[in-house]
């Protein structure tokens, strides 16, 4: 069997990284060797390899240039770490708020050595994001207005529309309901089976 690469992707605090805990649980009842990698993980480790000081909530404020090339490094980095997984999960963003404005996570050349058969946008409601950004103290996420919430649930499904159109993948959308990180997982999981078919 190929294997099988899924792009999990949601503006910050919708419950990406909740979501596939549950997600690697299922899988590992089930027997099935899947690998989520942490884009934003795999672009602080290139980072700490240069010697930079950047965190996972500082990399987006650091100079364009910089994410741009800690960027390209994390898409070759889970590339080659991912040969020996049947089904590869990543863990990131269709955009990324920077002080110059909205960035892509995944521009063509970050598509095509992902190559995704599959693209995910986790969605919910912007009060409970903002709700879910400030309850969160693990992180640093910004704090912001609904409206620009908003905004940024707007832009990633047009920057998912464009991955989709560049890659030939399909984009589904999910609702990441209160206390429904679970019932998301499944259904993440059931779409992934009905690719084993393929
Ligand atoms: P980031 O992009 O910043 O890494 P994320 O999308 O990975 O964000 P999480 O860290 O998974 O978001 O979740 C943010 C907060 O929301 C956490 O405190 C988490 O417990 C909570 N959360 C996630 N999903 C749900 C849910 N379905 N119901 C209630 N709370 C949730
Ligand atoms: P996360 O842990 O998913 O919040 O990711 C931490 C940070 O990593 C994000 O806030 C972005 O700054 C960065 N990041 C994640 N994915 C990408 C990507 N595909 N391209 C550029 N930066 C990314
Ligand atoms: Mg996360």
């Amino acid at each position: 069997m190929k294997q099988k690469t899924i792009i999990i992707t949601g503006i910050p605090g919708v419950g990406k990284t909740t979501v596939l805990n549950e997600l690697s649980k299922l899988a590992e009842q089930e027997k099935k060797k899947l690998q989520v990698f942490n884009y934003g993980f795999v672009m602080v480790e290139a980072a700490q390899l240069e010697g930079l000081k950047i965190e996972r909530d500082t990399l987006r404020q650091a100079p364009l240039n910089i994410q741009q090339r800690l960027q390209a490094k994390a898409a070759t980095e889970i590339v080659n770490r991912s040969s020996n997984v049947d089904i590869m999960i990543i863990d990131t963003h269709m955009i990324v708020k920077t002080d110059k404005g909205y960035w892509p996570g995944l521009p063509l050349t970050v598509l095509e050595k992902l190559d995704p058969d599959l693209l995910f946008l986790i969605e919910t409601e912007p009060e409970e994001i903002l709700s879910r950004r400030t309850k969160d103290k693990t992180r640093t996420r910004d704090q912001v207005l609904t409206k620009e919430i908003k905004e940024e649930l707007a832009f990633s499904r047009f920057v998912a529309a464009s991955c989709s159109t560049l890659t030939g993948a399909p984009v589904m959308i999910l609702n990441n309901l209160q206390g429904e990180q679970l019932k998301v997982a499944k259904e993440i999981l059931n779409i992934i089976k009905l690719l084993d078919r393929e």
